[in-house]
């Protein structure tokens, strides 16, 4: 086999589709959000940036960044091993303590990445429970599907945020049989929410665990910042609460709140837990500071909502097809791979606004969007912007509009 010539083929086939991903080399710039300073082919410019899940601008926050200097200073770079292995350093103890209490858990475990945190936590949970059945949402972000698949334990996928489809599934399992079903809060592609407590509901009849992926909720929702499930008073009823570090938080890292035996139980069993080098102390001094500022102030949430109710009724003044949901997540509908790229490039070219092209696997074909996630850190004016821009384009490149 010629392998660079495979490598080559495949990559022209994705280009070909208009589905080969180019990544935009930006510069944040902190103290400026949503400022970035952008490394085109023209050399550097700036942007505006606009699908940034660093939802409330905590990647910038004075005690987030003094918090990491801090750690630092303290203790250096690394953390310098596994968490068995001289890596347990206490910003990591003072976190976890933390999470617990964010979410109303006897105990909270962290990984290196959300991503990690999904695949090693429901890995090890299917794996390790004899005969494990898991119930997926057939939406699930991929961590979560490829940790469930790593399981090899029996599992049934139900329609999206479907209780109905869910409870038929669950009739014709065996009643004695240890089952789990995980699903996300806030849906990241159409932003839209799932019917937690009607989960919870089915999980106690059929005597099922549940496993609630939070990430796109924790920092945002709830009066504390501990996700949809605290806003809606559900956190007890749920079996394991997964959360990101890296989204609202602004930092890195993933973690899961569940009972002390459940989070001893993956940090004991865990090879995506136990064989890795813990996180640097100053990003959980950085994630600590966050959390702990979002706890106790609403400022940020209030203000994200305002903002995207604004850039919401905005764009329907103009006809901008969005899809409608509950969340602070605006997708742009735009149908086609090619035109959505094409529209992203324009808008970074023409007016320095940086909105991500999504498409296929990300979102199913047909359904090609720009994400717009709007912030506290845009202001009035950028919002003017944006939505001048769009409808600019959107004349045009003759779009649809949709008629209110
Ligand atoms: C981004 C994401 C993750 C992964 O979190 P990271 O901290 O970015 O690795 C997990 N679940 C969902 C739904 C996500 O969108």
């Amino acid at each position: 086999m010629n392998y660079e010539s495979f490598f080559q083929h495949r990559l022209e086939a994705l280009k070909d589709e208009g589905n080969y991903r180019v990544f935009a080399d930006i510069e944040r710039r902190a103290g400026a959000f949503p400022r970035a300073s952008f490394h085109g082919a023209e050399g550097p410019g700036e942007v505006t940036v606009w699908c940034s899940n660093d939802y409330l601008g905590m990647g910038q926050h004075p005690k987030v960044t003094t918090a990491m200097h801090e750690a630092i200073e303290r203790c250096g770079a690394g953390a310098g091993g596994t968490r068995n292995i001289s890596g347990t350093n206490h910003y990591h103890v003072l976190l976890e303590e933390e999470l617990a209490d964010l979410h109303g858990k006897e105990a909270a475990l962290l990984f290196t990445s959300g991503y990690v945190s999904n695949w090693t936590a429901l890995g090890t949970l299917g794996a390790r429970i004899p005969g494990c059945i898991t119930l997926s949402d057939e939406l699930n972000h991929a961590s979560m599907i490829e940790g469930i698949r790593h399981s090899r334990c029996e599992k049934h996928i139900f329609k999206h945020n479907d209780p109905a489809d869910l409870e038929r599934r669950l009739r014709d399992l065996d009643p004695e049989a240890p089952k789990l079903i995980a699903f996300e809060s806030v849906y990241s592609m159409d932003g839209d929410i799932a019917p937690i407590a009607e989960f919870c509901d089915l999980a106690e009849r059929y005597n099922a665990m549940t496993y609630l992926d939070e990430v796109h909720a924790v920092g945002l929702y709830g009066p504390r910042g501990g996700g949809v499930a605290e806003r809606e008073g559900l956190m007890d009823r749920l079996t394991v609460i997964e959360g990101t570090l890296g989204k609202a938080f602004g930092v890195l890292g993933g973690y899961i709140a569940a009972s002390t035996a459940l989070c001893d139980f993956i940090r004991s069993f865990a090879s995506g837990f136990i064989f890795t080098t813990a996180l640097p102390p100053a990003v959980a001094a950085g994630a600590l500071a966050s959390i702990k500022h979002l706890k106790e102030s609403d400022a940020e949430r209030l203000q994200q909502r305002e903002r995207v109710a604004e850039v919401r009724s905005r764009l329907a003044e103009i006809g901008i097809p969005t899809l409608d949901n509950p969340s602070h997540i605006v997708p742009v509908m735009v149908g086609d791979p090619v035109k959505c790229k094409w529209i992203s490039d324009w808008l970074m070219t023409v007016h320095g606004i940086y909105v991500q092209p999504i498409n296929y696997p990300t979102v199913p074909k047909g359904t090609e969007r720009l994400r717009i996630t709007p912030s506290p850190v845009h202001s009035m004016e950028d919002i003017d912007r944006l939505v001048h821009a769009l409808s600019e384009i959107w004349s045009q490149c003759a779009l649809a509009r949709q008629v209110a």
